[in-house]
Formats: C-alpha cells, sequence, structure tokens
C-alpha cells in the first residue's frame, strides 16, 4: 500500500513507528541503547539486527530510522542512512567507498567543504582526484578511464547555479564501472529525479530544504540496501557521524511540509528572477527557469523546475553589492539556504572567500554576485525589499 502513495503523502506518513501508546505525532526516541530481555536475546541482537531491532545509537535509532525510511521512499531508493550534517554525508560516502589507489573524477562548481574534502582530504588517503567543467561532457569523457571508481557532482552548482546533466554523465561513468554520487542539495528531493537519471548514491545536507527552518543540522546517505547495509552503514557507524535522535524528529517534521514549502519557495523564485531580470542595476540574473539561462532546457527536463535558488550580478562590484545588502528589511543576511526566511550570501567574501582570485573568476563568482535563496514570505514583499536595495546603490 505505502509503496503506491504519492509523494505528499509519504511525506506525511512513511517511517512512523506508533508505541503501545498510539502517540499522533513521532515519538522522538532519545536514547543511546537498548535492554535485552535475556542474555541470549543481546547475543543474537549482535549477531544480526533485523530492520527494526537497534543495538546502540551510533549504529540507528527508531526515531533516524523512521527519517531514514521516509526520506528514502520519497527519493525511490532501497535504503538510506542518515548522518550528523550534510559533510558527514558527502565525507561518509566518498570515504566508504575509495581506497588509496581510487581515481574520482568530480566537478570543480562545489560547495566549499565538498571541494576540500575531495582537494584536500580524499588525496592525503592516496585517492587521485581529476576536476572537471561539470558542464562540459567533453571534460568529464577525457577524465573518465577504465578503473576511475567514481564521479561526484553537485546536479545544480553552488553559487552559479549549473545544471550537470544526469543521464550523460551517469552513461559515461557506467561505461567503465565507476559509482556515480549525486550531491543533490540544490534539486531538492521534491524536484530530484537523480535516480531514474542514472545516480547510484544520492546524498542530501537535510539542514537545508529537508529541516526547511534553520533549526538542526542533518545529512543523509541513499541509496540501494546493499551499498547503504554493505558499504555505508559500516563504515559510518565506526567512524561516528551519526544523526541524534532530536534531530532526526526535527528533520522528519520538516519532510512533512517540504513539498508545500519548496513548490512555493519555486515560484517566488520564478517571479523574482522574471521581475528582475533587465533591471539596468544588474549585468545578470542567473536562475534556471529563465528561458536566458544557459541550460533552461536541462533543468526543465531534468527537475521540472528552477527550483527555490537564484543570483544576481550587482553592477558596481563588492561595494554596490554590500550597499544593496545592507539595505535590505526582510531579506536576511547569511550563508545557510532552503530556510523559510529570504537569505542573501555574498559568496566571493563568505562561502568561497578562500578561493584564489583566479578560481573565483574562473567559476564565475564576481564581486558583485549575490545568491538569493528564496524563502516563504509574500513575493511582492520581497520584490520590494530587492528593489529598495537596487535604489540605494
Ligand atoms: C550545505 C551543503 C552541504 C553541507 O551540508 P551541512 O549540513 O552544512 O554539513 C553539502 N553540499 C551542498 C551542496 C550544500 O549546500
Amino acid at each position: 500500500m505505502a509503496d503506491d502513495w504519492n509523494i505528499k503523502t509519504k511525506l506525511v506518513h512513511t517511517g512512523a513507528r506508533r508505541s503501545q501508546y498510539g502517540e499522533m505525532a513521532e515519538a522522538i526516541y532519545l536514547t543511546q541503547g537498548f535492554v535485552y530481555d535475556r542474555a541470549e536475546d543481546a547475543e543474537a541482537r549482535f549477531l544480526g539486527a533485523g530492520p527494526d531491532e537497534f543495538v546502540y545509537a551510533r549504529y540507528g535509532n527508531p526515531t533516524v530510522r523512521a527519517f531514514e525510511d521516509r526520506i528514502a521512499a520519497i527519493e525511490g531508493t532501497e535504503d538510506a542512512f542518515a548522518t550528523a550534517s550534510g559533510m558527514a554525508a558527502v565525507f561518509g560516502a566518498l570515504a566508504a567507498t575509495l581506497r588509496a589507489g581510487d581515481h574520482v573524477v568530480s566537478s570543480r562548481a562545489l560547495f566549499g567543504s565538498c571541494l576540500y574534502v575531495l582537494e584536500n582530504v580524499l588525496v592525503r588517503y592516496g585517492v587521485e582526484v581529476s576536476f572537471v567543467d561539470g558542464t562540459d561532457l567533453d571534460q568529464w569523457r577525457a577524465a573518465i578511464r577504465p578503473g576511475t571508481k567514481a564521479v561526484f557532482f553537485e546536479s545544480l552548482s553552488n553559487p552559479m547555479l549549473e545544471v550537470i546533466d544526469i543521464r550523460a554523465v551517469a552513461d559515461l561513468a557506467h561505461a567503465v564501472g565507476a559509482l556515480v554520487l549525486a550531491d543533490n542539495v540544490f534539486s531538492t528531493p521534491i524536484y530530484s529525479r537523480a535516480v531514474a537519471l542514472g545516480a547510484d548514491v544520492v546524498i542530501y545536507s537535510a539542514t537545508k530544504h529537508i529541516d526547511g527552518q534553520g533549526r538542526a543540522l542533518g545529512g543523509v546517505i541513499l541509496g540501494s540496501r546493499d551499498f547503504i547495509r554493505g558499504t555505508v552503514e559500516p563504515f559510518m557507524k565506526h567512524t561516528g557521524g551519526a544523526l541524534s535522535p532530536f534531530n532526526a524528529w526535527v528533520m522528519l517534521n520538516g519532510l512533512t511540509t517540504m513539498d508545500l514549502r519548496v513548490r512555493a519557495q519555486t515560484e517566488t523564485a520564478q517571479k523574482l528572477a522574471e521581475a528582475l531580470e533587465g533591471d539596468a542595476r544588474l549585468s545578470r540574473v542567473i536562475y534556471p527557469g529563465l528561458a536566458s539561462h544557459p541550460q533552461h532546457a536541462l533543468a526543465q527536463a531534468q527537475m521540472g523546475a528552477g527550483g527555490t535558488m537564484f543570483a544576481i550580478d550587482v553592477k558596481g562590484g563588492k561595494e554596490a553589492a554590500f550597499r544593496f545588502l545592507n539595505a535590505l528589511k526582510v531579506c536576511l543576511i547569511s550563508n545557510n539556504l532552503g530556510d523559510a526566511r529570504t537569505i542573501m550570501t555574498h559568496p566571493a567574501t563568505t562561502t568561497h572567500q578562500r578561493l584564489p582570485d583566479d578560481q573565483k573568476a574562473a567559476l564565475g563568482i564576481t564581486p558583485g554576485l549575490v545568491r538569493i535563496s528564496v524563502g516563504l514570505e509574500d513575493a511582492d514583499d520581497l520584490l520590494a525589499d530587492l528593489r529598495a536595495g537596487l535604489d540605494s546603490i
């Protein structure tokens, strides 16, 4: 029955484990350990725990398992492993998969911490990483070679909103037997078709749209039961990146409203991007939902929508961008995303500050670039705020 449900129904009901009290809202099983009636039961549990049997909260927990079941049902994967943060998921998925001597190909346009893991951490353990421009299939074709173990990309990149052609990259990777890992945060689970397009492993920072209200850190790795329980779980349960049961409960309740939130935020993002495109004070409006976006058609085919994030390039560089940001009354200056509150980020001086200037330029991160995570406020109020900000430049 539950397998036939549509996403909105799954978001509300899947994974719930009602106790003997029949509680309506999911219980928070805030417990580290579990008690056995007899020594023989403990022995049997350690020999092999069933899907609803638990040993220790670092290995798994009923509230965490409810979150894993629900997000796996949405994404359409057999299983999921929840992690303490999005980065614990990115690092865990890669480190559980790779060993010294392995070769990985990754797109270069990555969230700063993802870039750090691939560029600075994995290489210390003897993993070879080749970086490519993720939108250029010829570069993927040239870099992927027989023996390549894995490819990694953000399906919608931060902060430039470039769209990776998941099917084309997956076909190239699978031709040499490489595993395809997609960090899908910007696409959100609502617009994700990553598995249908060929991704083997999908990764989310639950901190973003899954929580959706800026409260807790969390992450999740999704894939086949074999990969999750055979490769990821042994690595994660012994290295300590477990999601807290309380945060799992926050994420479970985030999922309940995620469809409504993400669709409303996307509708507003589309409205704002359309209203600002062509404004004389901007050199560019970057949004996959605009026909002017270089991969507009791919975004429509892959996501069916432009998503909740857009970016503007303010003429006049850093000073103009800062004057704009400092004049905003509704939008907040911060570096998170996927929140109910609209959040403005100046990547060149914050999230991407540590990149050398030539790398910033290569990625398109100009001094005037402002990334906007659209929230749940009224679209007209947001537009008035953005226009007032631009007026004050
Ligand atoms: C935020 C983010 C992460 C890391 O998630 P945390 O929960 O902050 O650890 C990874 N990838 C992308 C694309 C992100 O936006």
